[in-house]
């Protein structure tokens, strides 16, 4: 395995296993900057969203590098306002028009909005039959929330992109997940960088010679996810690549496990109130 490296979704469809993630990356340099360091460092996958304001930055870089189209996998997410307002389809439109493509490689309901969601995902399902997105999935899904979609729909999320780190290890959602043939997305994966300072963590990375960073994309990787860790700085997205050239054991892995704690570092998608 290596950066190049893909997963099949359930439609065929191959998605990179790391991508570059760009939450909290403000429209403009840094983020234009970001993209290009990683795109030069040979990723394959960006992870932006409408309300991350920024996927005008995102479409340029992409644009400028000179990467083609086909070889980079680009994910964008319906904001919750355009399912209330039920503007989910000018939505997507918008999207693609600031990424400056004209179509999408994965488009996911960002989060399960209370009586929205499942007319949502009528719409993505449309948007999938159009060919305008060649995958489509959800994030912040529990499994009641992933149940009403299969009630109401025969298309299956490709992807569930959820917080999930070694404190918040969602076994359940996971094994929920990967039963139905959905990838597992973790978000925050180094637990939007508080647990890059974890002593644990710190004192099994050593063994391997890796940096804490290395240590948790390893052991996503491992567990069978996509990562997609937010860098601005050259250096760690370069840091984050390299973690193909080792092989956690089971027992650090296992331990890695007992930092469970329930401990999230963002919005719960059962209460959460935007
Ligand atoms: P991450 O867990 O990826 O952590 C990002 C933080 O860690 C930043 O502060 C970054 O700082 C720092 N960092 C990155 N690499 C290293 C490293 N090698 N060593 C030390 N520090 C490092 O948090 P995010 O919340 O950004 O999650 C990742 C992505 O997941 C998002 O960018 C977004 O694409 C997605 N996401 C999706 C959500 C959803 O609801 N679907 C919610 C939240 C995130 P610096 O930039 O200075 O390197």
């Amino acid at each position: 395995m290596n950066l190049s490296s893909t997963v099949k979704l359930n439609n065929g469809v191959d998605i990179p296993v790391l991508g570059l993630g760009v939450f909290r990356s403000p429209e403009g340099e840094e983020t234009y900057n970001a993209v290009r360091y990683a795109i030069d460092a040979g990723y394959k996958h960006i992870d932006t969203a409408m309300i991350y304001r920024n996927e005008v930055s995102v479409g340029k870089a992409i644009k400028d590098s000179g990467i083609k189209r086909e070889d980079i996998f680009i994910t964008t997410k319906l904001w919750n306002e355009d399912m209330r307002q039920g503007t989910q389809y000018q939505a997507f439109e918008d999207s693609l028009e600031r990424l400056q493509i004209d179509y999408i490689d994965l488009y996911l309901i960002h989060w399960p909005v209370k009586d929205k969601y499942v007319e949502s995902w009528k719409v993505m399902e449309k948007i999938y039959a159009e060919g305008r997105a060649r995958a489509v999935g959800v994030s912040n899904f529990h499994i009641h929330h992933l149940e009403d979609i299969f009630a109401a729909s025969d298309l299956i999320p490709a992807v569930n992109q959820v917080e999930c780190h070694p404190w918040l290890t969602q076994v359940e959602l996971v094994d929920y997940c990967q039963n139905k043939g959905i990838i597992f997305e973790p978000w925050s994966p180094l637990g939007a960088g508080q647990l890059i300072d974890n002593d644990l963590l710190k004192a099994i990375a050593q063994k391997y010679n890796k940096s804490v960073a290395q240590l948790i994309l390893k052991w996503g990787l491992q567990r069978g996810f996509i990562n997609i860790p937010k860098s601005t700085n050259k250096e760690r997205i370069i840091e984050n690549t390299k973690i193909f050239d080792f092989t956690i054991t089971e027992e650090d892995m296992a331990e890695m496990f007992t930092l469970n704690a329930g401990k999230r570092t963002g919005a719960d998608p059962e209460t959460f109130t935007f």
